[in-house]
């Protein structure tokens, strides 16, 4: 057994000086410190001031986007998609995938997530890292049928589907149709069967931006939402990614589905200087989780921030008396997450999965402490992620990355070596 010993904060409550206990992949007990010593703990870490906080699941990302960092940004949506990224991801290799996810995942690790939700081209070499890394991820390979791009040909979804799927109980792949403007109704039909057949996920991206609604709007003639619901898909398995332009009746239809938002506010601000309602897809019945999206154009893949920014942003939306506050985001970005992917995460609880986080809160800003919900989202930050572990296994430890046997600085080494040929 093992333990990590602190405050354990989870969307709940907070329990103060515990030891939360855990055997094999699941926590088996959350006791007082003292009470320690009654279990046979192999394995003790954290203490005093250190807080003990359930991973986050980053529920919508493309890791290996870090290739593309600050390039092109400023731009408005459909031209930093068109002209700057679309063409740059002409350029992948399988090689070079992976090399760049293997920095994204091991960056979204160290600053705290247990759990990732992707969606990209060449998902097998995105499977593969989360296995070197030990992260829980599913994993869906983009497919897209209105737009002429080869990596993204919808076979390649189906085969990447039955590959991986019951594989590895931490890797899971789910059904990854790009957007609702750029898949056909007729293959969102098809994946909706093969959804509901397997009950596996579909992670789209939904109104995103304003050119997107327009085009279904053009092919359809009706909204994005109302498009998912005549393909099948729209229900508790869809997580939609976005949501910025969808209008209320459309905010009500998706939320009486039962569906997850995922809301990547870093993301939305920067492309669209814009965020959805979350409170209304909230009342109208939806699940809401929280997404990283693309190092490109978030800049930084690190769930704090993006807790702090949908807290930030969501007071000016729903005005002083609705913003969502520190403890709901949290609950977005933990609670959420796990309801939206259907796993046993996201609390600090027996029973739950042992993908937990120890930060140090032993610094100034974790000072006086009485609201602990607004330090972990206003005050931490991922470089306070001391350890990581999913499914009882540390996989972060103060810049080392246990399974792969490297460190942050290995990885940093190896792709700055390819970048600059002069460089030692
Ligand atoms: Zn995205």
């Amino acid at each position: 057994m093992r333990a990590l010993v602190g405050t354990a904060v989870d969307c709940t409550g907070i329990k103060t000086d515990v030891a939360v206990i855990w055997e094999g992949g699941t926590i088996v007990d959350v006791v007082p410190r003292e009470r320690l010593g009654d279990y046979d703990v192999d394995e003790i870490y954290g203490g005093r001031g250190y807080l003990v906080l359930p991973g986050f699941i980053n529920s919508h990302t493309h890791v290996a986007m870090a290739k593309f960092r600050g390039i092109g940004e400023d731009l408005p949506t459909p031209q930093w998609l068109s002209e700057i990224i679309w063409p740059a991801e002409c350029e992948w290799t399988p090689r070079e995938i992976h090399r760049w996810a293997l920095l994204g995942m091991a960056e979204v690790l160290s600053n705290g997530s247990t759990t990732i939700n992707d969606h990209y081209f060449f998902a097998e070499e995105i499977a593969k890292v989360a296995e070197k890394l030990g992260v829980r991820a599913f994993v869906g390979q983009t497919v897209m049928d209105l737009v002429d791009f080869p990596m993204a040909a919808p076979e390649e979804g189906f085969r990447f589907f039955k590959r991986w799927n019951g594989k590895n109980p931490l890797v899971k792949p789910t059904l990854a149709p790009h957007a609702t403007n750029t898949v056909s109704l007729e293959l969102m039909q098809e994946l909706g069967e093969l959804a509901r057949e397997r009950s596996v996920l579909i992670h789209v991206h939904l109104a995103q931006s304003r050119e997107e609604v327009l085009e279904v709007k053009r092919r359809y003639g009706t909204t994005p939402v109302r498009y998912l619901e005549k393909a099948g898909v729209l229900g508790k398995s869809l997580l939609g990614v976005h949501g910025v332009y969808l209008e209320d009746g459309d905010v009500r239809r998706f939320g009486r589905s039962g569906a997850t938002l995922v809301h990547c506010p870093v993301s939305n601000v920067r492309l669209e200087a814009r965020v959805p309602q979350v409170m209304k897809f909230e009342t109208a019945g939806a699940n809401v989780a929280l997404g990283n999206d693309s190092p490109n154009p978030v800049g930084l893949m690190d769930m704090f921030q993006e807790m702090r920014i949908a807290s930030l942003v969501q007071g000016i939306t729903a005005g002083p008396s609705g913003p969502s506050g520190a403890r709901k985001t949290f609950t977005w970005a933990t609670m959420g997450g796990a309801k939206a992917l259907g796993i046993r995460a996201g609390l600090i609880r027996s029973g739950y999965l042992a993908d937990l986080i120890l930060v140090n809160g032993r610094k100034p800003q974790f000072l006086p402490g009485e609201n602990l919900y607004s330090h972990v989202v206003y005050s931490t930050r991922g470089s306070d992620v001391e350890m990581v572990f999913v499914n009882g296994e540390m996989v972060y430890r103060n810049g080392a990355l246990p399974k792969l046997g490297k460190t942050l600085e290995d990885l940093w080494g190896e792709v700055e070596g390819g970048l600059s040929p002069q460089s030692p």
